[in-house]
């Protein structure tokens, strides 16, 4: 079964072409600063030479996006047969539990998550209704980057704020990148040749946004993320964990005002507000290594809380298979991976130095000693792979 997976951002959309049963990557690509005066766009396909590139009329929007992928999908040289669509959708509040079909109901749902992820639940609406209009007989199924968190217990689930905030306005712990630690988790089981109900991990998805994961025998029992992808770990440009107290005295003291404030902690914090240099790990390994204090700082602090926060999760649950490192961070920088283990020793990882210098790039591997009481392992994610198989299975099944 071929699905076109589409991820739609305010101002993007993101598209790949996966055929479900052997995860084979058929086409994909980016159209980027939709709705701006400048509106481009690169598709590819491994059955095609050349790559298609192009820009499109001055503010156009998802409509012109999808009409050009409708038109590239169909042309003569690609002639792809789609048979479903899978819409990576932010927010599903306590409605998804799992990937859902997108009828009317569901979409009625979708929206009413609005308020809890403005950013992204209504960039997704707008994605999934022109969707359906131009492929109106496709079954169009909605996968949440909440859903696989909808099996933590409340005692994680809860902030420990009067409880009617909770009842009568779902603010508690959501968790994100659900999609990620899925995948990550049924790659893990099939890498340690156990059934994922026998698989138990820790999960660190570290990329720009970053979060990690307790996974009991395949269901997830707490994550670091919560109302927002806000809460937890240091990120890119996210703060992470903070005092709340930090929010009233930017406030009250320094005058800065709400919208300041989610800005700055949204996009000027992070590694980016530490190092005041770059959100990119990679400019700040190179910078450390050229001496620059601010940046080694920002590293250290981004691998201290990053530690802290695994031995926390790790208490969560009664038996850890694995500690796995995925996203960019965590498949590429041999250093996060080294300097966030050699804390965590007391778990029993023992690092095989080789092993983790030769890891990642594209490629599941163990990075811990062969007799390491527990076992630490790189596993490129593929949050495509795992929409287009959750959407495979529901349609098939329905
Ligand atoms: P996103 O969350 O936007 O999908 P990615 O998963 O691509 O982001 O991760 C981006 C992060 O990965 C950046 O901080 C980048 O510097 C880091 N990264 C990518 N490649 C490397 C590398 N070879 N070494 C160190 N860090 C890397």
């Amino acid at each position: 079964m071929n699905i076109l997976v589409i991820n739609c951002g305010s101002s993007s959309l993101k598209f790949s072409v996966i055929e479900a049963c052997s995860g084979k990557d058929l086409a994909r690509g980016l159209f980027d600063k939709l709705g701006s005066e400048t509106p481009c766009y690169k598709m590819e396909s491994p059955l095609l030479e050349a790559p298609a590139t192009g820009s499109l009329p001055c503010h156009a929007g998802y409509e012109t996006a999808l009409d050009t992928l409708a038109a590239y999908l169909a042309s003569e040289q690609l002639q792809l047969r789609i048979d479903a669509i899978g819409h990576r959708i932010v927010h599903g509040g306590e409605h998804f539990t799992g990937a859902c079909l997108l009828d009317q109901p569901a979409m009625d749902a979708v929206k009413s998550c609005s308020s809890l992820a403005p950013l992204h639940n209504p960039a997704n609406l707008l994605g999934i209704e022109s969707a359906k209009r131009h492929f109106p007989k496709l079954p169009q199924v909605g996968v949440f980057d909440t859903a696989f968190h909808q099996s933590i217990e409340p005692e994680a689930f809860l902030y420990p704020i009067p409880f009617e905030l909770y009842q009568q306005h779902g603010i508690r712990r959501y968790g994100f990148h659900g999609s990620s630690h899925k995948y990550v988790a049924s790659e893990a089981a099939r890498i340690l040749g156990k059934p994922l109900k026998q698989t138990s991990i820790i999960s660190a998805h570290l990329g720009n946004g970053c979060s990690a994961a307790a996974i009991e025998n395949g269901s997830c029992v707490d994550t670091t993320m919560g109302l927002t992808p806000l809460e937890g770990l240091v990120m890119g440009t996210r703060s992470g964990d903070l005092d709340p107290g930090v929010i009233f005295h930017l406030h009250r003291s320094l005058g800065l005002s709400i919208e300041e404030i989610d800005t700055l902690l949204n996009k000027k914090s992070g590694l980016l507000g530490l190092s005041q240099r770059s959100n990119d790990m990679r400019s700040l390994r190179q910078a450390s290594a050229e001496g620059d204090v601010a940046a080694q700082r920002a590293v250290k602090i981004f691998t201290r809380r990053l530690a802290k926060s695994i031995a926390g999760l790790r208490s969560t649950i009664s038996s850890c298979d694995a500690l796995v490192f995925t996203g960019g961070i965590g498949e590429n920088d041999v250093q996060t991976r080294a300097e966030t283990l050699a804390r965590l020793a007391h778990l029993g990882i023992q690092l095989d130095p080789a092993a983790n210098a030769s890891a990642g790039r594209g490629q599941n591997g163990i990075i811990t000693q062969p007799d390491s009481p527990l076992k630490a392992i790189v596993i490129p994610t593929n949050e495509e792979l795992m929409i287009a198989r959750e959407t495979a299975q529901l349609v098939g099944s329905n």
